[in-house]
C-alpha cells in the first residue's frame, strides 16, 4: 500500500532542511556552520530515503492495480463466455453438464464442459474416458470429475435448442 506517511515525512524532512539553510546566514563562527551542515545533511539524507520509500510503495501499487485489471479482464471474458451455455442432462441418469447452445455456437463444434469447473469460473471441455473398458465416462481434465454416461460407445456431443 502507499504509505503517505512516507511522503509527508519527506516533505517535513525538506521543510525542516529549508529552514536550516535560511539560518546558516545568521551564523557568525565556522564551527557553527559546519555544525548546521552536518544537521542540514542529515535532513536531506532523511528526505532522500523517504523519497525512495514512497516511490517503491508506488512502485508496489502499479502492479497491484496491473495485476487487478488483468483479473477484471478474465472476469469479463468468463461472463461473457458462460452466458453461452446451458445445462444438460444428456443421458437422462442424473449426470450433468453444461453445453453450448446453438445459436452461440460460434465455430466451435458441440461439446460438454464440466459443471464444477464451470462454477469455479472456468471452462474445462469434458473429454471421454472408458471405465473398465466398458461404459464410457466423460472426465475434467481440470479437477478429474468424471460422469458416468451409461453407454458403452462413445457418444458425440449436442448442441443446446436455445
Ligand atoms: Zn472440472
Amino acid at each position: 500500500m502507499l504509505d503517505l506517511g512516507t511522503i509527508s515525512a519527506a516533505v517535513n524532512s525538506l521543510h525542516t532542511a529549508s529552514k536550516i539553510a535560511q539560518g546558516l546566514m545568521s551564523l557568525k563562527t565556522l564551527a557553527e556552520v559546519q555544525s548546521v551542515a552536518i544537521d542540514l545533511n542529515q535532513k536531506i539524507i532523511a528526505a532522500q530515503g523517504d523519497i525512495f520509500a514512497a516511490q517503491a510503495a508506488q512502485s508496489a501499487l502499479i502492479q497491484r492495480v496491473s495485476g487487478l485489471e488483468e483479473e477484471i479482464t478474465k472476469m469479463r471474458n468468463w461472463e461473457e463466455q458462460k452466458q453461452r451455455y446451458k445445462l444438460a442432462e444428456p443421458w437422462g441418469n442424473g449426470g450433468f453438464v453444461y453445453g453450448v447452445e446453438e445459436s452461440r455456437k460460434g465455430s466451435e463444434p458441440a461439446h460438454w464442459i464440466c459443471t464444477k469447473c464451470f462454477d469455479d469460473g472456468r471452462r474445462s471441455i469434458l473429454q471421454p474416458r472408458p471405465d473398465k473398458g466398458l461404459w464410457l465416462h466423460m472426465t475434467c481434465p481440470s479437477c478429474n470429475s468424471s460422469i458416468p454416461t451409461n453407454m458403452r460407445g462413445i457418444t458425440s456431443p449436442v448442441y443446446q435448442p436455445d
